[in-house]
């Protein structure tokens, strides 16, 4: 077995992986200060961005969740990996060669299973897609292309591959390239045969890669082609192996998780965020053809239903919040099936701030026929031909009664309410009662408004009863994300804490994990906060000025830790000169931390906006560092004037004479401090 990964590689990974890169793959985020991003957190649900990412100190943190850390922690968190899993993940993106300590380079005997599968993926990805052009039967494949527009090139752009006929084609290919059975029966690329040995999952398809966001393979999807037991089958057994379900994809894996893949994210990632539009549709051809024609904001979900995972994926790529409204636009057959796949979307929609569309071409033909119907023009068409989800599966309700009898329109009614009865925004909950009336021809809109408030209010209900069912978790989560807007909100303009979730449920769920936070109604906290901010993130000005400032002067427990903590690294002068840079004094400081309360503490400092907009500079240094000593003397003013009250200036001359002396001097002491402060102002 392999040994650990050298210190030296990882420190060299982590340079070559910018943090808010590696992040960006997977949310999408938008400046928020000099050296900060903001994003949707990946880690807990929220509707306004509190994960907060500092590229300065390639540090991540959530203010809502308080999940937080550098580049590796972010890697094996969101993608469930051990350090070295991620490390490997890291070093592949960065092309750095990773060296075991008494172990050789990285091979498959020594990384870990994760990266081993990976491998195995991309080599199958590579196979298939050589057969398409050098197998015999590939010939139905390349006809199943060519009928659908595509040639060699577009095949190429996708990565689109032949599972060949045959038994185990791409299990001895696989085995010949040392991977173990064991590996590919857990990737899902071989399976157990019935007379014992492994043979292939996929027989005689046309095959998609599948990649997570990062750009790897992680799985296939695969069509049945015609015709692949005449041409290749040697016996019936042999022509049984390629029969089977039209589409098949790679099971769940360790790799494979369907339920938040996305076909085609990986490539439309960037111009969802730019055009803050996802386009969703049904299958993989229908990818290849919207981005062929130019909607290349198109994903698919892999062999299942639009479900909440993909949600949160979704979300994620928009930045879906409700400063930022971009459109989800889902495409549908006109039929039935498409119908209720419309309803399963709207049962969603109130999960998306996102405005949800429709787009629903009346003659039912997908987007892959209408583009070899229609060209590019057809398709874009279709998109912008989109309407609202809640039209849409409104017409689709009552499209199934008859509307020619008032039984009809009355049961129709009755089936849509309680869906606009649903709707959140009042104005539009109103529009759509005034539409439902006129589609159903009442004309008498209060009694419409009537029969949708009498569901708006069961709607409501329900909810309220699910919420409690629901227990502390969907409360908290909520709430937490309603705490972090307000402390962002206080943070930033140096006013009261609270905010709409600062209730007192919310302060006795939060508290203790944020203990370590700042409580903007206490001045001190603020500015210890401010001070230690600019001895993390900016060490090199805040060193001289902030190393004389002892322990004692931060009155917030979890910021005398960190003072502590900065002193034992031999102060801010000290540690930067050892480490030599931002990055890697902060990560020794986390390093150091071995208390995880700490660590986050470290974590939330490093990556915290600082209370100033403007270039960091000596004046404002001296400033924030001022204020603490000011601060400090002021209770120490405080102290001293309730011992002179106490004193009898005639019995207790000498210590009277000697606490006023110490007084005057404070205050002295005090007004220079202040001078400092306003001056560097
Ligand atoms: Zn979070």
């Amino acid at each position: 077995m392999a040994g650990r990964i050298r210190d030296a590689d990882v420190a060299l990974v982590r340079e070559r992986s910018p943090i808010a890169d590696v992040v960006s793959e997977y949310v999408q985020l938008r400046a928020a200060g000099r050296n900060e991003l903001a994003g949707l957190c990946p880690f807990h649900e929220e509707k306004s961005p509190s994960f907060y990412v500092n590229v300065a100190t390639g540090l991540f943190h959530c203010f809502g969740c308080q999940q937080g850390g550098d580049v590796y922690s972010f890697v094996r968190e969101i993608d469930g990996l051990s350090f070295r899993e991620a490390a490997e993940r890291l070093a592949r993106r960065a092309g750095v060669t990773l060296t075991y300590e008494g172990g050789g380079v990285t091979d498959r005997t020594v990384s870990s299973q994760r990266q081993r599968l990976l491998e195995a993926h991309r080599v199958a990805a590579e196979f298939y897609a050589e057969q398409l052009g050098a197998h015999p039967a590939a010939r139905a494949g390349q006809e199943f292309l060519t009928a659908r527009g595509f040639d060699a090139q577009a095949a190429h752009r996708f990565g689109v591959g032949y599972a060949p006929t045959g038994w185990d084609t791409l299990t001895r290919h696989l085995l010949a390239r040392r991977f173990t059975s064991e590996d590919l029966v857990l990737g899902g690329l071989s399976k157990p045969g019935s007379r014992g040995g492994l043979i292939d999952r996929f027989h005689h398809r046309l095959m998609w890669p599948i990649r997570d966001l990062a750009g790897d393979v992680v799985g296939f999807g695969g069509r049945l082609l015609e015709g692949g037991n005449t041409s290749h089958a040697a016996t019936p057994k042999q022509g049984s192996a390629n029969a089977g379900p039209k589409y098949l994809n790679t099971p769940e894996t360790p790799l494979f998780r369907k339920g938040s893949l996305l076909y085609g994210a990986e490539m439309a990632r960037r111009d969802i965020a730019r055009h803050y539009q996802v386009v969703v549709v049904e299958g993989y051809t229908d990818v290849m053809a919207c981005h062929m024609a130019g909607v290349t904001t198109a994903v698919a979900t892999c062999g299942t239903a639009f479900g909440a995972e993909h949600v949160g994926v979704v979300r994620r790529l928009l930045m879906d919040s409700d400063e930022r409204r971009g459109e989800v636009v889902f495409t549908f057959d006109g039929d039935a099936a498409g119908q209720k796949a419309a309803m399963r979307a709207f049962e969603h929609e109130e999960r998306f701030a996102t405005q949800t569309f429709v787009a629903v071409e009346p003659s039912g033909l997908d987007p892959c026929e209408l583009w070899v119907r229609g060209g590019d023009a057809a398709v874009r068409e279709l998109v912008a031909r989109r309407v609202p989800l809640v039209e849409f599966a409104l017409r689709g309700v009552i499209g199934r009664y008859d509307l020619d009898t008032t039984e009809g329109r009355l049961a129709a009614l009755d089936a849509a309410a309680p869906l606009v009865g649903r709707i959140k925004d009042t104005g539009l909950r109103h529009r759509y009662a005034v539409n439902l009336d006129r589609w159903l021809g009442f004309l008498d809109e209060r009694f419409v408004a009537s029969r949708v408030a009498e569901h708006r209010g069961r709607a409501t209900a329900t909810d309220r009863a699910g919420a409690g069912a629901n227990g502390a978790g969907g409360a908290r989560a909520g709430a937490m994300a309603g705490g972090a807007r307000g402390e962002i909100a206080a943070g930033a303009s140096g006013g009261a804490r609270g905010g709409p979730g600062g209730s007192a449920a919310v302060a006795s769920t939060v508290g203790p994990r944020r203990a370590g936070t700042v409580d903007s109604a206490d001045p001190a906290a603020v500015v210890e906060r401010e001070a230690l901010k600019l001895a993390i993130q900016y060490p090199g000005f805040a060193a001289a000025m902030f190393d004389p400032l002892p322990p004692e002067m931060f009155t917030v427990p979890a910021h005398r830790a960190v003072r502590e903590l900065i002193a034992r690294l031999g102060g801010v002068y000290g540690g930067l000169a050892r480490t030599g840079g931002v990055g890697a004094w902060v990560a020794e400081l986390s390093a150091v931390a071995t208390e995880e309360e700490l660590r986050r503490v470290v974590t939330a400092l490093a990556v915290e906006r600082l209370l100033w907009d403007r270039d960091v500079d000596d004046r404002y240094v001296d400033e924030q560092m001022s204020r603490v000593q000011e601060l400090h003397v002021t209770r120490r003013i405080a102290d001293l004037k309730s011992r002179v009250q106490r004193l009898n200036a005639a019995t207790d001359t000498d210590a009277f004479n000697r606490a006023y002396g110490e007084l005057i001097a404070l205050e002295q002491h005090k007004r220079q401090l202040r001078e400092r402060g306003v001056g560097a102002a």
